[in-house]
């Protein structure tokens, strides 16, 4: 290296970073701080070899009796392998190694940045609990194997319908939640869960021309409407989606407001009220829960009968 300039065989980037700090070391130098030394971390550099790797370097500067900067003595080290074994790291601590999804680890991360962005915004975020519906019956007749695959093109076609910022993780064996940040309104959610619900019942076909056919039970469940914490955010959703799972499967099921997640079939009115279950109002006790929340599902299909009679009588004293 001697007679090159000091970014010699760095990329561009790098270069660029070399050379900012270098001038600012010269004109330190020039105005009598006698900069000894200089360190800069993870630079690009061309090998000989042609690869390209990474490395740190320390350069030290050394002058003459009068104060001329005469020359410098650098020393860089190879950090590829430590930066290799860092990405791998990273990846195992908050990526799934069958799908490649972010883990729970990195979902609950990016739900919290995502709710404190929705409070300074005001904006809506949306959880969807997804779990594949008799997925163990295609382990036990086609093997596990074929089982990995399918998760896998699960979560491709997860992707397929995500916008770039939302976040598609799985969090278990057929457990998926989809992190659905920054909607304008709640209704985005269900339509967004709707799509993913109708994409996956679409069959998978295996390379050896296996036709599978599942479904999939997804519970949605929204900031601020059902709860204003992550920890009843994911409350709220696993219970959605046991709901979908025990009202049949292949359902999206919301603790949102009944309204909207029953389609109502045109020139059938709305009730005017709906009362809307809320996962804070849970006790704590799985039985008087369970009976609190079929009295609000009652109550609003009440509520919706009469406002359907409402519409078939006109003459509402008459009727
Ligand atoms: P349900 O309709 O009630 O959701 O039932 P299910 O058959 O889908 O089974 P469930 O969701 O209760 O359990 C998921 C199963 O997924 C359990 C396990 O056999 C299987 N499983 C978990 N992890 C993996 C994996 O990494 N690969 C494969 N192939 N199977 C897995
Ligand atoms: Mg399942």
């Amino acid at each position: 290296l001697l007679g090159k300039p000091p970014d010699y065989g760095y990329s561009a980037e790098s270069s660029e970073r070399v050379n900012s700090v270098f001038a600012d070391m010269h004109r330190r130098w020039q105005l009598g701080e006698r900069v000894q030394s200089i360190s800069l971390s993870d630079l690009e550099l061309l090998h000989k070899d042609g690869r390209s790797i990474h490395v740190d370097a320390i350069m030290t500067m050394h002058a003459d009796e009068t104060g001329r900067l005469e020359s410098m003595l650098g020393v860089t080290r190879d950090i590829t392998e430590r930066k290799r074994t860092e990405d791998a790291i990273r990846r195992l601590a908050f990526y799934d190694g069958l799908t490649d999804l972010p883990n729970r680890r990195l979902l609950l991360d990016r739900l919290q940045q995502a709710l404190a962005r929705a409070k300074r915004e005001r904006s809506c975020v949306a959880l969807l609990f997804i779990d594949l519906d008799k997925f163990k019956p295609i382990n036990d007749t086609l093997g596990h194997q074929t089982g990995d695959w399918l998760l896998q093109s699960v979560a491709k076609r997860l992707l397929e319908w995500l916008r770039p910022y939302d976040t598609a993780a799985r969090i278990g064996g057929d457990e998926f939640i989809v992190l659905l940040p920054g909607l304008v309104s709640p209704l985005d959610a269900l339509t967004v869960a709707e799509r993913i619900r109708a994409a996956l019942v679409v069959p998978f076909i295996t390379a050896d021309d296996h036709k599978l056919e599942i479904s999939c039970s997804i519970g949605v469940t929204i900031y601020p409407d059902d709860a204003d914490n992550e920890r009843d955010l994911l409350r709220a959703g696993d219970e959605a989606m046991y709901r979908a799972k025990n009202s049949g499967r292949n359902k999206v099921e919301s603790l949102h407001d009944a309204r909207v997640l029953e389609p109502r079939s045109p020139g059938r009115a709305a009730a005017l009220v709906s009362l809307v279950w809320k996962p804070n109002y849970a006790c704590g006790d799985p039985d008087i829960d369970a009976e609190h929340r079929e009295l609000f599902r009652l109550a609003n299909s009440l509520l919706q009968k009469a406002a359907s009679r409402d519409t078939q009588a006109p003459d509402f004293k008459a009727a």
